[in-house]
């Protein structure tokens, strides 16, 4: 059984970049009917937030990416306690006390001497009576101590990866404050909650060849990984500076539809062709892992609004009915309505300005010229309630009574019955008019 997960941090909004992550590792749980968790990375109580907690499962929730199960980092501290404890038992970690500046320090001299700046294990050489004085002296930090050996696995995307653990740091896995670090807290969970598959960034690659070690030695089962690539902007820039401004709240404020969304990022970097899907389970079906490629991914916000629109078009009219209801749209208008609406908006916000020029009509825009043109109009007009062939019958009794055709007969109309030039498709649009004339 397949069991994935998405474990931002509540510490910001989400953004794209996360929602590549949430959504691959949703597909690959409901694509096998597995479990998909929803897992809260909150060790660091200085960042963490209830707000930003609620925040990402709002837009999770407005996405539809729907968990099976939510799990909170901050509440399984006994259980990493005790999972620091097998490690000591087992002899893979130990209490160092360098100070960052002393890290630092060595990190600045090893790169000097042309060495990768790998951590150099001196706390090992610690004798008993030395690590007793620096304890009374400062808190020590923990790091689990790597097996010196090259790390191998096939990664979902990025294929047959092996790092060599040498050039590694010991990871420090709990700070001289107490505080668990991700690492550790990450890989009781995946052991725990019997995590088959991780897809994440490839920022993380490092990070699960030292998991791996860590999973192996607390005897859990390793998952299958797989990185994908990072986004960069439209022109290969990193996005990391303006992930801040990508953030999925302000999307969806701006109106971008979450299928649109969703549908992007189920192909961006991959070689299948963008297919836009109107529900989120027919991305399912034909979603590919293997289709992803390594390289960093270009993505430009500006494509979300087309695609928005794009969704919106062709949208079935149960995907707005809450929207239609908000604008009390009554039931019997509303198949109508939404067939006219849906091909002359945007965004979903749109849907109100049309509305509002349905239910109370516009003050007419008549030039001039047209006044005479449009009081003859006005006087053939079909009475209510219209039919789909109104605005047929209308112009044909029209243009026989005035002898104007083409433009000269329709625009005025339009601008009379809209007061703008461009608009809805007059014959989908006059049987909805219930306020002719304006206010
Ligand atoms: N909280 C971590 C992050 O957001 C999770 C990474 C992982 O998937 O293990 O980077």
């Amino acid at each position: 059984m397949t069991t994935t997960r998405f474990a931002p941090s509540p510490t910001g909004f989400l953004h794209v970049g996360n929602l590549r992550t949430a959504l691959f590792n949703w597909v690959i749980a409901r694509k096998s009917g597995g479990t998909f968790i929803l897992r809260l990375d909150d060790t660091d109580p200085t960042r963490s937030t209830v707000e930003f907690a609620d925040q990402i499962k709002r837009d999770m929730d407005w996405l539809g990416l729907m968990w099976d199960r939510v799990e909170t980092q901050s509440s399984r501290l006994d259980r990493y306690n005790e999972a620091a404890d097998e490690l000591r038992a087992s002899g893979r970690f130990y209490e160092c006390f360098e100070t960052p500046t002393e890290l630092d320090l060595k990190r600045k001299k090893q790169l000097n001497m042309r060495k990768p700046p790998v951590y150099d294990r001196s706390a090992l050489t610690l004798t008993d009576a030395e690590r007793d004085a620096l304890r009374a002296e400062r808190s020590g930090h923990w790091r689990f101590k790597l097996d010196q050996e090259r790390i191998e696995w096939n990664d979902g995307i990025l294929g047959d990866l092996s790092i060599d653990a040498a050039s590694v740091s010991d990871p420090v896995l709990i700070r001289g404050d107490g505080q668990f670090l991700y690492t550790l807290a990450s890989v009781c969970d995946d052991v725990d909650f019997g995590i088959t598959n991780v897809v994440r960034g490839s920022d993380h690659v490092t990070n699960t060849a030292t998991q791996i070690q860590i999973i192996e030695a607390l005897v859990g089962t390793v998952p299958a990984f797989a990185h994908h690539s990072l986004l960069t902007g439209p022109q290969g820039e990193g996005l990391s500076k303006r992930l801040g401004t990508l953030a999925l709240k302000d999307l969806r404020e701006q109106g971008v539809e979450p299928m649109a969304l969703l549908s992007h990022m189920a192909r961006l970097g991959s070689s299948q062709p963008l297919e836009l899907q109107q529900h989120l389970a027919d991305l399912i079906d034909g979603f590919d892992l293997s289709s992803f490629g390594s390289a960093p991914t270009k993505f430009d916000v500006a494509d979300l609004g087309p695609l928005s629109a794009k969704v919106l078009h062709s949208m079935g009219i149960s995907s707005v009915q809450a929207d239609l209801e908000a604008l009390e749209v009554p039931g019997d208008l509303a198949a109508p309505f939404w067939a006219m609406a849906r091909e002359n908006i945007e965004t979903r916000a749109d849907i109100a300005a049309l509305w509002a020029l349905c239910r109370d009509g516009v003050e007419p825009v008549v030039d001039a010229e047209d006044g005479d043109f449009i009081d003859q109009a006005m006087k053939l007009l079909p009475a209510e309630p219209r039919s789909d062939t109104a605005w047929k019958e209308w112009t044909t009794a029209v243009k026989a009574a005035t002898g104007r055709k083409g433009k000269g007969l329709f625009m005025p109309l339009r601008k009379a019955l809209t007061g703008m030039e461009h608009g809805p498709d007059m014959s989908k649009l006059l049987p909805l008019l219930q306020n002719i004339g304006g206010r």
